[in-house]
């Protein structure tokens, strides 16, 4: 089990939630995070971090998200680490809450 970062994510990419983590599992792709779910230690501290409530446990994942968890093992493995905290992507706040955003996920 293994927490999940999801569609609202990206082009959000607020970074709050990398501060909180234990076991440094973040990885920062251009827009989007994602968790190393080998990693993560299902600790529940990055969830109520997320100010865009894109984080979700494994077992908590909407049935429309399960793509991401398959999205998040591929995508930290490919992914520089992240541990600090960085200024939100500049129209972060347009996006948060627009929906399926999938097509605007950046390799
Ligand atoms: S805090 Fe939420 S929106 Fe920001 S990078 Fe983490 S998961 Fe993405
Ligand atoms: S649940 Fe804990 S270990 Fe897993 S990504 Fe979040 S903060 Fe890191």
């Amino acid at each position: 089990m293994a927490f999940i970062v999801t569609d609202n994510c990206i082009r959000c990419k607020y970074t709050d939630c990398v501060e909180v983590c234990p076991v440094d599992c973040f990885y920062e792709g251009p827009n989007f995070l994602a968790i190393n779910p080998d990693e993560c230690i299902d600790c529940a501290l990055c969830e109520p971090e997320c100010p865009a409530n894109a984080i979700f446990s494994e077992d908590e994942l909407p049935e429309d998200q399960e793509v991401f968890v398959e999205l998040n093992q591929e995508l930290s493995l490919v992914w520089p680490n992240i541990t600090e905290r960085k200024d939100p992507l500049a129209d972060a706040a347009k996006w948060d809450g627009v929906e399926d955003k999938l097509e605007h996920l950046e390799r």
